[in-house]
């Protein structure tokens, strides 16, 4: 008999669509019809269009390319996320005038503002005035100069998002918060791989991949926990339909087996275009946050059958013993309760580690997005130091990215708990930073996003300056968002486009700044991938209006409020900028050398940790005891309604922007939750029958969407589920928000 995750997987491809050529008939994205889409949408622009594509660092997600070429296959490299958005990289600029009636725009959905076009002109809306009206770049910065120099430093935020800003930016914003006097500036990190720096730092000393992409190839098995590639990094799939022909085998930790890791139709590959290729081999239908409880349990008959790397665990990491203990004082029923998952899976689990001599660990946004989502990276560490997966060829240890130069945004110190280089807020960094700026860094820990929004909310922030982003969109409870973002004196938004949080009422005062693309950068601009490669996108010359470089803005706006020491901000050129990287982030070095299309800089070398040496203050690997995470209520203690655990997935989107109201990989409407059929058939529900999600935070009306999900768990669209997440509960370690919740079902 087949061993049941691997017979899960044959299973779930009873569609009967896997043998017809192009999977016709079935659900996959149609990649020829979206690339001829993407053509037409860019009509008006296309020789730009093909520049950004043949020339620039995509601005999608963070597996990294320059140009049609990147550093693990030989053959062309691009997807339909990047071809997605190169719309907002060819657009023209809006009419000013759409913006001097905001109520006239109320109710617009965040893709229809898009539609209106660049932002072209600094604008401002005062309180009480019906809408924006243009003002010029000089009293855009001496307003929002004077505001910042009134200010009390600990009540100005920074928040800089992932849309495409590059590290010259994320560099600029902490150093112009920094000479303002601030510690409050975050980047969109905080929103998802948080508490995987948080953990790896703890672990090994680095908050990075340790392996690179390259590694996948040959590897015995690559595990993916609570992460879902054919959707997050398309070309990821084309990596991995060349591995597996190197052997490499694959194993899904997921409550859903998503049906672009069972199969994925690579368009360039000849073969995979006409049939697919099987992606996942075996698949672990954990319940949604029981990822502890089964790695406890994986660790355990590990341990229980041998199959521990005792050589590398003596010798090169610490905390083993305490983990034992811990390991020892669980109830095996216990841990099958919590995760979901049976002993049979939890040996079946240990016997495939123990079956591969190399391994790579990868996980993203289903493990991170949890209240003990560091708790869960920890455990993943753990699993594979147990196994001794560092510091070779062919194993890794990999947070994936989803979104371009997250990677980059705390490296270069764009964080309110960390200095350029990731390090600590210390005296010690802090006196360095000094001694490297000429001016006073403060010492204390700045708010995180979720926090900085909580402080608009209780009247504790003066100045909110975001750089693109949208909270309405991305944060729980969107109405108290709404509210707290209302309450600030003085909204900047530095953005491309218009959202929806830019038209909430102002405090005082709302000033819209407009930002150049990465593309259009000045002097061009670095990212950094998730197999941390720090890579080079030329200025691709074009104006839109007077909009201009998000690191420029972001200085000028720091000078503006203290002319009299502007001079040390330096930073004067994109050039510059990357100079001082390489000198006060020194693994940044060679950055200030890269010109052209192509050139790029891997910090640390193809591995970290190469023959197991960690950058701890030891010198090796930290395991990290962790609690047992309670099992949540599987009923309403106040009237027995049956409770599921429902949490959030992105669909065909981009962040917050939502490029398909039906994904092409599932099916699914955006109004869908998805069920088991027989959690449906329990609650009498067929395909299609609306319902309530109801709880004490919110309500959701959603439409039965019935798939092969772990038992009594349930999955909407993200953003649309916020409505039911209540806000405060966050990832104790990176400060993430938890974007699960238990739901009644009501029917309609
Ligand atoms: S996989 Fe990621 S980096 Fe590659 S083209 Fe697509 S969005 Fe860009």
């Amino acid at each position: 008999m087949a061993p049941a995750a691997r017979a899960r997987v044959l299973d779930a491809a009873g569609s009967g669509h896997d043998a017809v050529p192009f999977g016709l008939g079935g659900t996959k994205p149609k990649h020829f019809r979206e690339m001829l889409r993407a053509a037409w949408q860019n009509r008006d622009n296309l020789p730009y269009a093909w520049k950004v594509l043949s020339q620039g660092v995509c601005d999608g997600c963070a597996l990294g390319v320059a140009g049609f070429h990147d550093w693990t296959i030989d053959g062309t490299h691009l997807c339909l996320t990047r071809l997605s958005l190169l719309r907002l990289n060819t657009m023209p600029a809006l009419d000013p005038r759409r913006l001097e009636d905001v109520q006239a725009l109320r109710g617009w959905t965040n893709a229809q503002l898009r539609e209106l076009g660049r932002l072209p002109y600094p604008m401002l809306r005062r309180r009480g005035d019906r809408g924006f009206h243009r003002i010029s770049w000089d009293e855009a910065l001496a307003r929002s100069g004077s505001r910042l120099r009134e200010a009390d430093p600990r009540r100005v935020a920074f928040f800089i998002t992932s849309r495409g800003v590059t590290n010259e930016v994320y560099y600029m914003a902490q150093k112009a918060a920094r000479f303002l006097g601030t510690n409050h500036v975050d980047n969109a990190a905080r929103l998802c791989h948080a508490p995987s720096t948080g953990a790896m730092k703890h672990a090994i000393g680095y908050a990075a991949s340790t392996c690179s992409y390259r590694d996948w190839y040959g590897t015995d098995l690559i595990v993916f926990f609570g992460a879902n590639p054919s959707n997050d990094q398309p070309v990821a799939m084309k990596y991995l339909h060349e591995a597996r022909a190197e052997g490499t085998r694959i194993a899904m930790v997921n409550p859903y087996l998503e049906p672009g890791m069972r199969r994925y139709w690579v368009p360039s590959a000849p073969g995979s275009a006409v049939f697919g290729t099987p992606i996942t081999d075996w698949w672990f239908p954990v319940r949604q946050g029981g990822d502890i409880a089964l790695m406890y349990g994986v660790l355990r008959m590990l341990r229980d059958k041998g199959g521990l790397n005792d050589a590398f665990v003596a010798d090169h990491t610490s905390g083993w013993d305490e983990l034992v203990q811990e390991l020892d004082r669980l109830d095996l029923a216990e841990l099958e309760c919590c995760s979901g998952l049976s002993r049979a899976d939890f040996a079946e689990f240990a016997d495939l580690l123990m079956g591969a001599r190399n391994a790579v660990f990868v996980w993203s946004m289903g493990i991170t997005q949890h209240s003990v989502g560091g708790d869960a990276v920890s455990m993943i560490l753990n699993l594979g130091l147990a196994r001794g997966y560092l510091g070779r060829a062919k194993n890794g240890l990999m947070p994936i990215r989803g979104h371009s130069s997250v990677q980059g945004g705390a490296e270069m110190g764009c964080y309110s708990t960390a200095l350029p280089g990731g390090k600590a807020i210390n005296p010690e960094n802090v006196a360095a930073l000094e001694a490297a700026y000429g001016f006073p860094i403060p010492s204390w820990t700045g708010l995180t996003a979720v926090e900085m929004v909580e402080a608009c909310a209780r009247g504790r922030l003066d100045v909110f300056y975001c750089v693109g982003g949208n909270f309405l969109r991305t944060l729980p409870e969107p109405d108290y968002v709404a509210a707290a973002l209302s309450r600030v004196p003085l909204r900047v938004h530095q953005d491309i486009l218009v959202t929806d949080q830019m038209l909430l009422e102002p405090g005082d005062e709302v000033l819209l700044l407009p930002a150049k693309t990465r593309y259009e950068q000045d002097d061009g601009g670095i990212e950094t991938s998730t197999e941390r490669r720090v890579m080079f996108s030329p200025e691709l010359p074009r104006q839109v209006g007077e909009a201009r470089a998000e690191w420029r803005i972001l200085r000028d706006v720091a000078a503006a409020a203290y002319p009299e020491r502007a001079e040390q901000l330096g930073c004067e050129s994109g050039h510059s900028i990357r100079e001082e990287i390489a000198r006060v982030v020194p693994f940044y070095d060679g950055v200030q050398h890269l010109k052209k299309t192509g050139d790029a800089i891997q910090w640390g070398g193809e591995r970290l940790c190469e023959g197991g040496l960690c950058a701890t203050s030891d010198g090796k690997a930290h395991f990290k005891t962790i609690s047992l995470p309670a099992e949540p209520a599987a009923s309403d203690a106040r009237n027995g309604a049956r409770l599921f655990h429902v949490s959030t997935r992105r669909g065909k989107q981009f962040n917050t922007m939502i490029h398909q109201e039906i994904d092409p990989l599932t099916g699914a409407a955006r109004d869908a939750v998805f069920m088991h059929p027989e959690d449906a058939a329990e609650l009498h529900l067929a395909r299609g029958d609306w319902v309530a999600l109801v709880n004490e935070t919110g309500r959701m009306e959603a439409r039965v969407f019935p798939v092969i999900l772990a038992r009594g768990n349930l999955q909407v669209h993200w953003p649309e589920g916020n409505v039911l997440i209540r806000r405060g509960v966050v990832d104790g370690i990176g400060g993430v928000p938890d974007y699960n919740a238990l739901v009644r079902v009501e029917r309609l």
